[in-house]
């Protein structure tokens, strides 16, 4: 840990609390987060030579493992012709197609440059479509760092205890109602407290930033329909589900027809690239056609379209072999370490949705963010700490979920779970 140590010491100096996002500071499991070099498959190797096995996919994107050929040489390609020109290319066209494909609900869409920019801009647009100012979001769900979406935020937000957000007036947090998750009766409640005044509900059909939370049979379709009925829009926050749980995401799993989808994180096969996208009369209302503005000078940049071009084609062309694949090892880890644990005499409440999911050190059973809170977090930090020392690097923190890509293997799954047993002895 010699150079990451080094590194880590000039970084706390340049940067608040040596990171450019909270989450990556492992002050949540301790131990120190080593600085990583480059990373290939399902590897990462830090500065210092030590080689991970990686569930945290660069917090989603990686899919198809690190620099997964294809994806790299479409970056260098694209590179080549210029890397940014601030005017409309064929490529944008061509992942639109491929996403309008594999998402019906999404009739156009913007690129934008993050999952964050995505959440906020189609917020505006649906309350530019209602003229209405309340939103609706779930307790521990996180939709990016826009002033009224950090009301009871997941991710780092949960993570580290902050109700809120310092920085955001007051007015504005009142603007966000946040309701427990899993819960349709508490979303009626709010649409007869408010007749008139919601423009939309918000939420992550799978909740992945509070750990992972499946939805209740059913819950969607009542979001659906609830919101219909009170005139308010459904966006699903897809930013971490879409092309993951599905290669039509949680839309395709659950059968929802959403007014607004938000795409991020594998949409842009590990550069920067937020989409949101939905029914023709809602997004029709963005300048330049209509009066809701939103615009970015990097958005649709020609090097972000090239590696999203080239991880959703290849996820398109070969979707039953990568899904049935990611099902396979995910199943395997999940359920592998779970048993583990119970060996162990270690509760642990596993909930997994296809290649997303999470070990909670709980009784479980864990379907809302109360619940998820009840977890054992020094247990979490020392189950970390034992894995990473063991060269599997976890997600820092028991309310992220891990990640499988098409890149791990069978032996990746063995070696993983031979490392938790011995974490699980240790403690
Ligand atoms: C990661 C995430 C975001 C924010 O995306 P950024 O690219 O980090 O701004 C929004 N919503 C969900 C569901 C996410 O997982």
């Amino acid at each position: 840990m010699r150079r990451s140590q080094a590194l880590a010491a000039r970084a706390e100096k340049l940067f608040p609390g040596g990171v450019n996002s909270p989450v990556r500071a492992f002050r949540a499991v301790g131990g120190e987060p080593p600085f990583v070099e480059r990373a290939e498959g399902a590897y990462l190797w830090d500065a210092d030579g030590n080689r991970y096995i990686d569930y945290f996919g660069s917090w989603g994107p990686m899919i198809l493992g690190h620099a997964f050929p294809p994806v790299v040489e479409a970056i260098r390609e694209a590179a080549a012709r210029s890397a940014s020109f601030g005017a409309s290319t064929a490529a944008e066209g061509d992942l639109a197609e491929r996403i309008v494909a594999c998402y019906p609900a999404i009739e156009k869409l913007r690129f934008v440059s993050s999952g964050t920019e995505a959440t906020m801009s189609a917020i505006r647009v649906a309350r530019g479509a209602t003229g209405r100012k309340i939103i609706v979001k779930f307790e521990g769900c996180y939709h990016g760092h826009a002033d009224g979406l950090l009301v009871k935020a997941g991710s780092g937000v949960a993570t580290f205890g902050i109700p809120g957000s310092a920085g955001v007036p007051e007015e504005i947090a009142q603007l966000t109602l946040a309701l427990p998750f899993n819960d349709l009766a508490a979303v009626e409640a709010a649409f007869e407290a408010h007749p008139g005044e919601i423009a939309c509900v918000i939420v992550e059909p799978v909740v992945g930033n509070a750990g992972c939370i499946p939805p209740a049979p059913g819950y969607l379709q009542g979001l659906r329909r609830v919101t219909q009925k009170n005139g308010a829009l459904l966006i699903v926050d897809e930013v971490m589900t879409g092309f993951r749980v599905a290669l039509g995401g949680a839309c395709a799993l659950y059968g929802i027809d959403p007014d607004l989808v938000t795409l991020g994180k594998v949409v842009g096969g590990g550069l920067p690239v937020g989409v949101f996208g939905g029914k023709r009369v809602f997004m029709d209302q963005l300048a330049p056609l209509g009066p809701v503005y939103q615009a970015g000078t990097l958005s649709g940049n020609p090097l972000a379209m090239a590696a999203g071009l080239a991880t959703v084609g290849y996820l398109q062309k070969h979707e039953d072999e990568v899904y049935a694949r990611l099902e396979r090892l995910s199943a395997a880890v999940a359920e592998g370490v779970a048993g583990a644990a119970a060996q162990a005499g270690i509760a642990m409440a596993t909930n997994r949705v296809g290649a997303m999911w999470t070990w909670f050190f709980s009784e479980g059973p864990v379907t809302n963010y109360k619940e998820a809170a009840k977890s054992d977090t020094q247990r979490f930090g020392g189950f970390h700490r034992a894995m990473l020392e063991a060269g599997v690097w976890l997600p820092p923190s028991q309310f992220e979920a891990a990640f499988m890509s098409t890149a791990h293997t069978e032996e990746d799954v063995e070696r993983t779970i031979a490392a938790a047993r011995g974490a699980f002895q240790a403690q």
